[in-house]
């Protein structure tokens, strides 16, 4: 379990949820891991205590913060962008303002965090951004922002893989379906209506969302680049 010894792990958003499942992993399995967080404290000493792993404040919404928290993790193995918002509910009524802010985080902060880690990355080094099934389908109404950064990373996964292909960097997207965290708890008020299309009938775990990450940073996924890897259950099937 030590197939990323001597590699160096950044994870934008990883104190909680999904990152802080990847944080995991790629610290059990021998990398150099930091992690950033905005808001979550307690849960970052926690995980840091936990792992061994480099906890480091940084607003991913903030462009010069982010970047510059990027740029000072020096040369990296591997770049992953987990953090992320959600916001459901009726265009018409929702917050311009906490759209507006969904689309910092979820499509400029990867964006920005790529092409800085990419700057240095080492040749042959992955890029990975944590998208969502939302992003090739959304089947309730009121989420057509959280829909739109998530279709939004495909085209730049897309793009960003030609762009660092000659270097060996592969750029991809982990699409998860429902998995179980503070942004969509398995026992949620949503969680039922979702399980009733879904192939499998539950939320996915943190932990197998990393399990994808580890597999897509290791040596057996060298040639898998410019793709949208969905991990969701059956729910877009
Ligand atoms: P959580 O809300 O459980 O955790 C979000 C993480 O992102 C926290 O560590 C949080 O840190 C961090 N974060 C939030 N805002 C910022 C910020 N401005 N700067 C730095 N870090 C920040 O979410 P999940 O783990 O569920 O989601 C992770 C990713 O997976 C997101 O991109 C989400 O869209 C995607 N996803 C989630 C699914 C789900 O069902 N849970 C399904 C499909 C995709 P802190 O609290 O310290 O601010």
């Amino acid at each position: 379990m030590a197939q990323f010894e001597g590699k160096t792990v950044l994870v934008i958003g990883g104190s909680r949820g999904i990152g802080a499942a990847i944080v995991k992993r790629f610290a059990q399995e021998g990398a150099k891991v930091a992690f950033t967080y905005a808001g979550s404290a307690d849960a970052a000493a926690a995980l840091a205590g936990q792992t061994g792993a480099t906890a480091i404040r940084s607003d991913a919404a903030d462009r010069a913060a982010l970047t510059a928290t990027v740029r000072e993790a020096g040369k990296l193995d591997v770049l992953v962008v987990a953090a992320g918002a959600l916001v459901i509910g009726d265009p018409l009524e929702i917050d311009p303002d906490a759209v507006d802010h969904l689309i910092d985080l979820n499509v400029r902060a990867p964006y920005h965090a790529s092409v800085e880690a990419a700057r240095r990355m080492e040749d042959g080094g992955r890029i990975i951004i944590i998208g969502s099934v939302n992003g090739d389908r959304m089947p309730f109404a009121g989420g057509a922002a959280y829909a739109l950064s998530k279709s939004a990373l495909q085209g730049m996964a897309r793009g960003l893989a030609r762009d660092f292909g000659p270097r060996g960097i592969t750029v991809n997207v982990i699409q998860p379906g429902p998995v179980d965290t503070d942004m969509n708890p398995a026992d949620g008020p949503m969680a039922e209506g979702m399980h009733s299309f879904m192939a499998l009938k539950r939320h996915g775990t943190a932990e197998e969302i990393a399990g994808m990450a580890a597999y897509v940073a290791g040596p057996e996924a060298a040639f898998i680049t410019g793709s949208l890897l969905t991990i969701d259950g059956g729910f877009g099937a």
